[in-house]
């Protein structure tokens, strides 16, 4: 690496001792591409098939794809920059995918805390859902959700919400990547008076959304204790007539495992399998309750696992089984769950959680090792959301979705494994800088797609609402 560096001083000199304006000169810079981004002299943490890490690495970034990652000299020497990041101090690695949560609850962040999950929801969700969730709401919501995702490093985010063509809105003017999910519940829903309705809006939203380049339209069947076997049959068929993904909670709680035994003697699983609800492009959310017989069911039908450490740990829903998931195959990608339940939206935390609670609850702190936490936070997520062609890591061909994250401070001096500072040091204040298909969201903690100043003010008056809702 030194002589690396002595080289690319002695040809730096050399071009310098050339002068700019030789013909030589002009005719290599002639022979360069123009690109609009160079990201360099970071550390490129790529998350690619072999892992690789550049230090030091650069970026180039032309349109909305990565077009080179390579050594700082080798992308000096084929591309010419519109513009330059200067990454030094920083690691330049895929934005991180949040695969699960409900954006516009963000407006319901630290309402009721330390309760259990039915005596916190009917006395503050649900009511506070009922009185205060409207288009507006919902808009304003996401617009925070938003701030808070590209000030914390998340470029893609998968969602479940009512009015959910708002959260499309808000996010594709925000400029973020979204796998969103109309939500269908069978009782009146702020949104959808009857279950027929909501999947009357669900294809609505998937007809206006599909092929929309940031935007992946869902169908969102919430879980099987709120929703008959109709619908969420219908709710399959939706999205085998789209060829979109379908979303779902699965087996949150202990509580699910004695709603399907109550309703066909079977596991959740079981009996979501037996409606035929498992199939390809689909994302269980959660799985903490699940017995080997039904992971060898959703590994066969391919369906992929969110796991959302800090929701389980609060609401104390239980450990979900990762590393089984792991060792069958199974696609696990990694979420915060709603703010509601978190109580933010830092995948950060979310990767340093994810790690403690599997070596935690199996007394070994080999298992569930960082590399396969920033795994699950990346490429794997992508996958999980059927966008592993186009995210999750910096390859060339794939959209620049792309994070710089700062080490220079004292929590992060000094580092020896830049893998083990991502999972286990870096907070999401520690991101700088946020590109989402080759758009900078964020450069230099300056979010440029979000009023920031207006949307707070937004949450705060919408927070009176929803504290005169849940007022006794
Ligand atoms: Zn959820």
């Amino acid at each position: 690496m030194f002589l690396r560096q002595i080289v690319t001083a002695i040809a730096v000199l050399l071009t310098l001792a050339a002068g700019g304006a030789t013909p030589l000169a002009g005719a290599q810079a002639a022979a360069k591409r123009r690109v609009a981004l160079v990201i360099t002299n970071a550390t490129v943490v790529t998350v690619d098939a072999t892992r690789r890490i550049l230090t030091p690495g650069a970026l180039a970034i032309d349109g909305t794809d990565i077009v080179g990652v390579d050594t700082p000299a080798a992308i000096a020497a084929a591309f010419q920059p519109g513009q330059t990041i200067d990454g030094t101090g920083q690691i330049v690695l895929p934005g991180l995918i949040n695969t699960h949560g409900h954006a516009p609850m963000v407006l319901f962040r630290g309402l009721g805390s330390d309760l259990n999950l039915m005596e916190w929801l009917q006395q503050y969700i649900f009511p506070a859902e009922a009185k205060s969730v409207t288009p507006a709401f919902v808009r304003t919501g996401t617009q925070l959700a938003a701030l808070e995702m590209i000030r914390s490093g998340t470029t893609t985010f998968a969602d479940m919400y009512y009015f959910e063509e708002e959260v499309a809105r808000a996010a594709s003017e925000a400029g973020l990547r979204g796998v969103l999910g109309q939500t269908i519940v069978k009782f009146p829903a702020p949104d959808a008076k009857t279950p027929e309705a909501g999947l009357a809006r669900a294809e609505q939203f998937i007809v206006q959304w599909k092929g929309n380049a940031l935007i992946t339209p869902a169908v969102a069947p919430h879980a099987l204790y709120t929703l008959d076997a109709s619908t969420l049959k219908a709710c399959r068929a939706l999205a085998d007539k789209h060829q979109v993904p379908l979303i779902i909670h699965l087996a949150e709680t202990r509580a699910e495992i004695d709603a399907a035994l109550t309703l066909a003697n079977a596991t959740p699983t079981q009996y979501l399998q037996g409606l035929g609800l498992w199939g390809p492009r689909t994302l269980a959310a959660h799985g903490v309750w699940v017995s080997p017989e039904d992971m060898t069911l959703l590994k066969a039908a391919g369906v992929a696992i969110s796991y959302n450490p800090e929701s389980n740990m609060k609401l104390a829903s239980g450990t979900a089984p990762i590393v089984d998931y792991l060792a069958a195959g199974i696609t696990v990608g990694l979420g915060t769950d709603g703010a509601a339940s978190n109580n933010d939206l830092d995948m950060f935390e979310a990767m340093r959680f994810a790690a403690f609670l599997q070596k935690h609850a199996h007394n070994d702190p080999r298992v569930l090792p960082a590399p396969a936490v920033l795994d699950m936070a990346t490429r794997n997520g992508a996958a999980a959301l059927g966008l592993g062609a186009q995210v999750g890591s910096l390859e060339v061909g794939k959209r620049a979705d792309v994070i710089l994250v700062d080490v220079r401070g004292p929590r992060q001096t000094p580092m020896y494994d830049p893998v083990a500072h991502l999972v286990y040091s870096a907070h999401g204040d520690d991101v700088t800088t946020a590109i989402v298909n080759g758009k900078v969201l964020m450069r230099d903690r300056k979010v440029l797609t979000v009023n920031e100043a207006a949307v707070l003010a937004d949450a705060r008056a919408a927070a009176e609402t929803v504290r005169a809702a849940v007022k006794k």
